[in-house]
């Protein structure tokens, strides 16, 4: 399969287009996603399927976070964006602690219900800026662009107790608390490094985080950058040279 080249694609034969536009409904229709409520047809309309299209694709059908995909292609960019600014970023990834345990005791609709409730709590306790995704079952990752050094430990740790801290309700009057396990790596600056060692080094971190007894945040330690301001200028100098 190619990539789409919608400069180069001819218009499509008016049958053809409705037949997209049938296999897209459909597709809404097993997703259980809302159509829109404007006029059949109508440009509004249109346009609100081209929307759910959108989401189905970039979204977590349970919490309406970003999926994986689009995590793996948010994170590609923060790293071309740390490589060419030298910005400081985070990647955390956070796993709920015994987490089979609450599926075993009160049954999987508990389970996902506890989902929701940690991607909402992990979504009101970060900033817009800042990218929120389920990236396993009950694993969540979360990308926090320009994020000092030393306000890394302090956003790892108020995301763990928020989580701590809610009592959820997973059918009347049973009540039950989770934990979470965080582990994060800043992205190496001005050198361009990969999604996946990224990714790597922070799982690295949540690994330590459970073997030290769970319910923790892990940081990998800081090492301050050897390159020097005139290699950075050097560094600079030449990415803009390659974009022009
Ligand atoms: P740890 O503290 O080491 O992370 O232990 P854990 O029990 O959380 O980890 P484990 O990986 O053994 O269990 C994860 C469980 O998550 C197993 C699987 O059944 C459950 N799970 C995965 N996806 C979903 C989902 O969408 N909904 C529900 N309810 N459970 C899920
Ligand atoms: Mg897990
Ligand atoms: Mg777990």
């Amino acid at each position: 399969m190619s990539a789409l080249d919608t400069t180069s694609t001819p218009p499509l034969p008016i049958d053809a287009r409705s037949l997209q536009l049938e296999s897209a409904l459909q597709l809404l229709q097993q997703a259980g996603a809302l159509l829109p409520e404007a006029e059949p047809y109508s440009q509004v309309w249109l346009q609100g399927v081209l929307d759910a299209l959108c989401d189905l694709s970039s979204k977590d059908a349970l919490t309406g976070l970003s999926n994986r995909r689009s995590f793996e292609m948010a994170l590609a960019r923060e790293v071309d964006r740390v490589a060419r600014s030298g910005e400081p970023a985070l990647l955390l990834m956070l796993d709920i602690d015994h987490f089979k345990a609450v599926n075993d005791t009160y049954g999987h609709s508990a389970g996902d219900l506890v989902i929701q409730a940690v991607a909402r709590a992990i979504s009101q306790t970060v900033r817009p800026m800042d990218t929120v995704a389920r990236v396993g079952g009950e694993e969540f990752a979360i990308i926090l662009p320009n994020c000092p050094h030393s306000y890394g430990a302090t956003v790892a740790e108020r995301l763990r107790e928020r989580v701590a801290d809610q009592r959820l309700e997973v059918s009347p009057g049973q009540q039950l608390q989770v934990t979470v396990s965080l582990g994060g790596a800043f992205a190496p600056q001005w050198v361009r490094s990969s999604p996946l060692l990224w990714i790597e080094r922070a799982d690295r971190q949540l690994y330590r985080a459970k073997a030290e007894g769970r319910n923790r945040a892990c940081l990998e330690p800081h090492v301050d950058s050897l390159v020097s301001a005139e290699e950075r200028g050097m560094l600079f100098a030449v990415t803009q040279q390659d974009s022009e």
